[in-house]
């Protein structure tokens, strides 16, 4: 059995976070193991509270996990803030396996996941050491600081996430103006660069959906998978989840991490 790691934060509602990547760890085979960073209070509704976890409680609950388990690939979700961020680099840079980094910055109800400041600490310490990063149009264009409109601008921001040294960049297309299709942009250093088209779909239960593409990913590549595989096994995956959506709460429903 494959065991995988999420570094993230919990979403006590189930739909988003550590609740949704330890669900998608088990649909997908393997063994999930987690490392909370704070704890939010939230429903399908938003956000309604954050409380980060000591950095120090950060560290033990990940040395607790390396003294014990094999891990074979790490997930990174929400970090919140700059310390814990430059805490989980140094922790991680001794492991010579995958890490997925899904760079959650805010809520779909505005509520921010992610300090200001810690933006800098994800560039400089974390991004170097990804194996993959997930970034959606929001999230790339608050790391390199571009505005991106058309395809040429796709490229450029992917450029420069590969030049800090990520190894492979997924720009998610899912907050693009285009009516008919989700489409998601893969670049992959030393290696080919691909899109990946799906039909949109009309719903509003999209809540976690980028927690649970990324620990879909973080599965797939655990398992041994091939980088292009294991994208392209995550985005059908991600694609079900979303298709067969769960009416839960009254506000933005969770995809459906059994589809
Ligand atoms: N809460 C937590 C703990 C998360 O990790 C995430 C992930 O992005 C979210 C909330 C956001 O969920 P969404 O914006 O998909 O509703």
């Amino acid at each position: 059995m494959h065991i995988v790691t999420t570094i993230a934060g919990s979403d006590c509602g189930g739909g988003a976070g550590i609740q949704a990547d330890l669900k998608t760890f088990q649909e997908l085979e393997v063994f999930g193991t987690s490392v909370i960073t704070a704890l939010t209070a939230q429903n399908t509704l938003g956000v309604s509270g954050v409380c980060p976890i000591d950095v120090s409680f950060i560290k033990k609950q990940f040395e607790a996990l390396v003294e014990d388990f094999p891990i074979a690939a790490i997930k990174t979700g929400m970090l919140y803030s700059a310390d814990i961020i430059k805490a989980i680099a140094r922790m991680i840079d001794e492991l010579n396996i995958p890490l997925i980094v899904d760079p959650v910055m805010i809520a779909k109800g505005g509520e921010s996941l992610l300090q200001q400041e810690a933006i800098n600490a994800l560039c400089s310490t974390l991004l170097p050491l990804a194996t993959v990063v997930t970034p959606n149009i929001p999230e790339a264009e608050t790391l390199t600081g571009r505005t991106i409109q058309h395809f040429e601008d796709i490229k450029d921001v992917a450029q420069s996430l590969l030049q800090l040294g990520v190894q492979c960049v997924i720009i998610k297309g899912g907050h693009l103006a285009n009516p008919l299709y989700a489409i998601d942009y893969v670049f992959i250093k030393n290696g080919p660069s691909f899109s990946m088209q799906s039909p949109r779909i009309q719903t509003k239960n999209t809540h976690g959906t980028g927690c649970t593409f990324s620990a879909a990913l973080t599965a797939f590549l655990g398992r041994g998978f091939a980088m292009e595989e294991a994208i392209i096994e995550a985005k059908k995956f991600i694609q079900l989840a979303i298709m067969y959506d769960l009416s839960i709460g009254n506000g933005h429903g969770p995809t459906n991490h059994f589809a």
